[in-house]
């Protein structure tokens, strides 16, 4: 079986140097590699007009830069664009899934083999409507092992992890799109449970925030989270990044919050406090704390004046956002009087909060929804 070709959106200066000696290319060659990639957007050796012809012939034959096609590509009328992917040529590692009970950590490298259909996932694009903010909203997962029973992404289960260089790829491409401008934030906030593939999304974030790789600065990128207590007081030792942390909260008690998200089962929200005040002490950043409104469920003054409390010795923000309906599932958009009477009584309580505008609704632009209607799983 041939090698599998090293795949560059994976790479550093310390690995691209060493794959350039190993084939005789000369060190200075990584840094024009990146430059070439990265700041000027080209991907095909051949026009890499300061390489000689035998190193872009090396680089053509030993190094895969797109690791599959776009099998679908979605513009909505707010300029919101969504790709889906298929990664097609594996490349979609160890699967995790589960948690630890003792340790109450994401269960972490268990190789599985994947599935032979669903290897896609989604990105996207969503412009700022009055200022120049590109955010790529992007997936860590091939769908999700939480299971939340209000997610599209949930619903299927997990297919597998994405590479550290499939993750940094979605950001790539995106900046890609025509007439859309350079990507400035990044959330993942796409298909997957970040936390629960750590050591790929830490090395993704490294290389999105790294001057010669994306160059977008830690304070702009935002890892969206289901929230392990113990998986995040990991993330604030090991990443030593200024990155955002938001909080998929959802509901302001435990009984409520485990009806929703499975693994909260393994966690409490007391314990998700202790871990997010360690967050803001390492990094000095405060927390979003999501929560999605579901009409009914959660969207009531009661549970707006219980999440008061919750945050109240919590330097954090909230991020209301309305629910978007996923077909076949039994949860419906909140009206809108519940959503704004449950924004006065949190800033009545002095919690800081805002409502999250919905983009790309014509596009089902909520994560999962895409891959959802494409295969019909
Ligand atoms: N797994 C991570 C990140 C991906 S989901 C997490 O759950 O945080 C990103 C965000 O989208 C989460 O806050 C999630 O609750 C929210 N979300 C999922 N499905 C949604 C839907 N149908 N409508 C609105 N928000 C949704
Ligand atoms: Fe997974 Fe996040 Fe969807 Fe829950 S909301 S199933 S954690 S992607």
């Amino acid at each position: 079986m041939k090698h599998p070709k090293h795949h560059f959106f994976s790479m550093t200066p310390e690995t691209l140097t060493d794959w350039c000696l190993e084939r005789g290319l000369p060190k200075f060659r990584a840094k024009q590699i990146f430059e070439w990639v990265y700041l000027k957007g080209v991907i095909d050796p051949m026009e890499m007009s300061n390489l000689s012809n035998l190193d872009r012939k090396m680089l053509q034959s030993d190094m895969a830069f797109l690791s599959g096609p776009t099998v679908a590509h979605q513009l909505a009328t707010d300029g919101t664009q969504k790709l889906l992917i298929e990664w097609s040529d594996g490349g979609v590692d160890a699967k995790e899934a589960g948690v630890d009970h003792e340790s109450r950590l994401p269960i972490l490298g268990q190789e599985m083999p994947y599935s032979d259909t669903t290897r896609q996932t989604e990105c996207v694009m969503i412009p700022a409507v009055d200022s120049d903010r590109r955010t790529a909203c992007i997936s860590s997962q091939v769908g999700c092992p939480v299971g939340c029973t209000f997610c599209a992404t949930g619903i299927g289960g997990l297919d597998g992890n994405l590479s550290a260089g499939r993750i940094v790829e979605q950001v790539w491409r995106l900046n890609q799109l025509e007439g859309v401008g350079r990507i400035s934030n990044v959330v993942f906030m796409g298909m997957g449970e970040p936390l629960a593939n750590f050591r790929p999304v830490v090395e993704a974030v490294k290389i999105i925030a790294a001057p010669w790789g994306m160059g977008i600065s830690a304070r702009k990128i935002t890892i969206s989270t289901v929230g392990m207590h113990k998986a995040i007081e990991k993330l604030a030792e090991e990443l030593d990044l200024p990155v955002t942390l938001a909080l998929s909260l959802h509901a302001p008690n435990d009984a409520l919050r485990r009806e929703l998200i499975p693994w909260a089962e393994f966690t409490s929200i007391l314990d998700l406090k202790h871990a997010c005040k360690k967050w803001f002490a390492k990094t000095g950043r405060e927390i979003t704390l999501e929560y999605v409104l579901i009409g009914g469920v959660n969207d009531q003054s009661e549970h707006a004046i219980e999440l008061v409390h919750v945050c109240k010795d919590l330097r954090a923000n909230v991020n209301l956002i309305r629910y978007n309906e996923v077909a076949g599932l039994d949860f419906r958009r909140p009206n809108t009087e519940d959503v704004h009477r449950f924004q006065y009584l949190l800033r009545e309580g002095g919690v800081n909060c805002h409502i999250r505008a919905s983009r790309g609704r014509d596009i089902a632009a909520a994560c999962g929804q895409l891959r959802h209607e494409h295969a019909g799983t």
